[in-house]
């Protein structure tokens, strides 16, 4: 199996990952976030709300201590002010910026240090010092003290009044809500700012609340829980339903639309991660294409929605035949994928065997066929022995089964192919040579070679069919059994015909123009392109072009052609005959009998397939269908070509039985035009062929000679063996 890995598969996978883990966490992270922006907001507008009533409290107290810290710092020279303020109820410390207590008013604890706790209007700090009691500055009896100061007593007793009042009026409302509602006191020291530069004011405050406060702040922080816990269900609940509905679209996309089974994407992926799993590495598997062959016939003849019936019948029945831990899935119209465990060749073949058979009876009604392509994929080892994790695509895999289906499908209709590495090296050939068809011709790399017929009688050169040879700079001399059947796959065999027919019809006008007598040249056109009309009309053209007379040139139809439109070949071969030229069936007795063919054809040349001359030797009964051939030609006014002769006596029987023409390895192997044109050469300088020189290796071809029928043995033509004909 080859390591590399398809990378646009591997990217297709990733993406399916992507979309699989952004439709999860994509939306589940969405509503997180909302929820915490949710739960944030409800604890933010609980914290202000809380924060609110504690600053309204803390501002009612240090308004309070600023009154006193102000009355301080006014008359904190004087000792009768001094004790005035010491009259009065709040307890307060003064410190100077070395912490040394300067004044003290009443027992105070409050620690060396305070923390910042908020702030008021965005300019006052509080600063938080723990400890004791609430009082209310009421200024005492102003007795022996100067009239100055009492003065600025009033004045400040005047700016006091209110304060004095409000906090009469609150000791009363204190005193009179006393019993009905029940009040906390929380001592707390707080710093008074701007006050002073020299010192710091620290005063005494209580944090009162009562039952009222403490109803709010619980109905504050109940309702602020009540939104996150309201939040927090909500978010579960869509994340539940989140969750499900990921679930369905997880399903939906890996559910066949048509059979409601598995589809592609899921085989793709459970397989690349079965294959990949730790615990499955010493295990081989198969992956099978497995084709419902007559499914597009099935569908015309009867319905679409009656194809997929049996596609979904056809789902069911495999995934009931195959175990829990293989896989089934629909890969393509009339296509299922298979991921089986693999135990041996003949096991998996009886297996996939037994599946189609079942199948074939899955509707009572209707017999379907069904093919099936294997790849397997052994467990992968390292060269101490150890077997490792494998790296391995089951796309690839399933496009290999696919292959074994297409390309040997056609030997056997209803049969199980594994793909080997033949079948890999073929395709991968197939592909080069179609990849490098167009630079080929485009780069003449393509060569005509001339294969000699004689008349085994006289042993006269008679003329040559022209062979092609592809001289590659990269593939080397390739024959055109290699690429020949390629071509005519693909539709490249024209381009050849057209290639060969102009390049011989300018070689035999060359040689016209030379003073050689070239005899006829014949030249293969493909089966392919008897479907064209203009057939006959492109040849003329062709030939004209090239200047060359007509009846130089014989055009060979293979028999199987003749299986075509029988009306067209006739009307393409009349064509081509009023045109001047000659036409030939060649390999006349291979495969199918074309006796009909002959009886509508009108033909000139008859070519004797050399399946005729391999093994049993003329006089048997294969030497009384050539020789019955031969004669029933002759009585359709045919002349006969014996293609493959190798063997001396073959050419004497040949003789006997007044055969035309003889094109074998007794004579010459196909050689290069430079070789052909030696042998024309000689002949035009004798006016007669030279007789063939029979050799044992088939190494020689005879060399044109004006008298002699002696054996003369030259040079192989064919590539490696350069031509070297020696003239008698
Ligand atoms: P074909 O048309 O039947 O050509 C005769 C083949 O038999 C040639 O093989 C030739 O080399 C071979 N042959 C001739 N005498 C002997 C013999 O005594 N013994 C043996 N063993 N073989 C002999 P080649 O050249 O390899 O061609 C194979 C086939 O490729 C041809 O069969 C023909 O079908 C196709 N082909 C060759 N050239 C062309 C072409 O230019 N156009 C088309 N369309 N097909 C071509
Ligand atoms: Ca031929
Ligand atoms: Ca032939």
């Amino acid at each position: 199996m080859a390591k590399i890995r398809n990378k646009r598969n591997e990217k297709r996978v990733k993406l399916y990952r992507k979309v699989r883990n952004v439709s999860s966490w994509g939306t589940l992270g969405v509503l997180l976030f909302l929820n915490t922006l949710f739960i944030v907001a409800a604890i933010y507008i609980a914290g202000f709300n809380i924060q609110y009533f504690f600053e309204t409290k803390l501002a009612e107290n240090y308004t309070e201590l600023e009154h006193v810290a102000k009355l301080y710092e006014a008359g904190r020279e004087n000792e009768a002010f001094l004790k005035y303020i010491e009259s009065g109820s709040i307890e307060f410390i003064v410190r100077d910026k070395s912490g040394n207590v300067i004044y003290q008013k009443g027992e105070n604890t409050c620690a060396e240090k305070g923390g910042l706790i908020g702030y008021e209007n965005s300019t006052k700090f509080l600063y938080i010092y723990p400890d004791t009691r609430l009082g209310v500055i009421k200024p005492g009896k102003n007795e022996g003290i100067d009239p100055d100061l009492i003065a600025f007593f009033d004045y400040l007793k005047k700016q006091n009044a209110d304060l004095i009042k409000d906090e009469e009026k609150k000791d009363k409302d204190k005193e009179e809500n006393k019993n009905a509602v029940k009040k906390v006191d929380l001592p707390y020291w707080v710093r008074i700012d701007n006050i002073s530069d020299s010192y710091e004011f620290i005063g005494k405050a209580y944090f009162s609340y009562n039952e009222r406060d403490a109803i709010l702040l619980i109905e504050i922080l109940l309702a602020s829980t009540l939104i996150v816990g309201v939040a927090f269900v909500v978010l579960i609940v869509f994340m539940i339903r989140s969750i499900i509905n990921f679930r369905r679209v997880v399903r939906l996309f890996y559910t066949d639309p048509v059979t409601g089974g598995h589809n592609w994407i899921w085989f793709v992926m459970g397989g690349d991660e079965k294959l990949g799993k730790r615990k499955f590495r010493k295990f081989s598997f198969a992956v099978v294409n497995l084709a419902f062959t007559n499914y597009r016939n099935y569908c015309m003849c009867h319905s679409i929605s009656e194809g997929e019936e049996v596609l979904i019948k056809i789902d069911k029945s495999l995934n009931r035949q195959i175990r829990n831990d293989e896989m089934c899935a629909r890969a393509s119209t009339d296509g299922f994928a298979l991921l089986l465990f693999f135990v041996d060749e003949q096991t998996l073949r009886k297996r996939l065997q037994t599946m189609m058979d079942v199948l074939q009876n899955v509707d009572k009604d209707h017999n379907f066929v069904f093919q099936t392509g294997v790849d397997i994929i052994r467990p992968e080892v390292n060269s101490a022995g150890k077997i490792v994790s494998r790296d391995v695509s089951i796309e690839k895999a399933y496009n290999n089964a696919c292959t074994a289906v297409t390309v040997q499908g056609e030997t056997d209709p209803a049969g199980v192919f594994i793909f080997d590495d033949q079948l890999f090296q073929e395709q991968r050939w197939y592909d080069t040579v179609q990849e490098s068809q167009m630079k080929a011709v485009v780069n003449n790399e393509f060569e005509v070679y001339y294969q000699p017929k004689y008349d085994p009688k006289t042993l006269e050169l008679k003329g040559a069919e022209a062979l092609i040879r592809w001289n590659s700079p990269e593939h080397g001399f390739v024959s055109p059994g290699r690429f020949i059947p390629i071509f005519e796959k693909n539709g490249f065999i024209t381009e050849i015909d057209h290639y060969m027919i102009s390049h011989v019809a300018a070689d035999q006008k060359m040689w016209l123009d030379m003073g050689y007598h070239p005899g006829c040249v014949s030249v293969n056109v493909s089966r392919a392109h008897f479907a064209e009309k203009d057939l006959a009309i492109q040849i003329r053209d062709m030939v004209n072009a090239a200047g060359c007379p007509h009846d130089l040139l014989e055009i060979e139809l293979t028999e199987s052609a003749f299986f075509d439109d029988q009306n067209a070949m006739i009307e393409t071969i009349k064509a081509l005959k009023s045109f001047g030229f000659k036409v030939s069936m060649d390999d006349f007795g291979a495969g199918y009998s074309s006796l009909n063919s002959l009886k509508d054809m009108p033909l000139d040349v008859l070519k004797l397939d050399a399946g005729f001359f391999r093994g049993d030797k003329a006089g048997d009964r294969g030497g009384i269908v050539v020789s019955e051939t031969i004669k029933l030609a002759k009585s359709l006014h045919m002349k006969t070509v014996a293609e493959g002769v190798e063997e001396k006596e073959q050419v004497e029987f040949l003789a006997s039985q007044g055969c035309d023409m003889i094109q074998g390895y007794y004579f010459a192997k196909p050689m290069p035009k430079s070789d052909y044109m030696q042998q024309l050469a000689g002949l035009a300088g004798a006016a007669v062929a030279a007789p063939a020189t029979p050799v044992q290796t088939a190494q020689a071809v005879p060399v044109a000679s004006a008298s002699s029928a002696a054996p003369q043995p030259v040079v192989q033509a064919e590539p490696g063996q350069p031509a070297a004909p020696q003239p008698q």
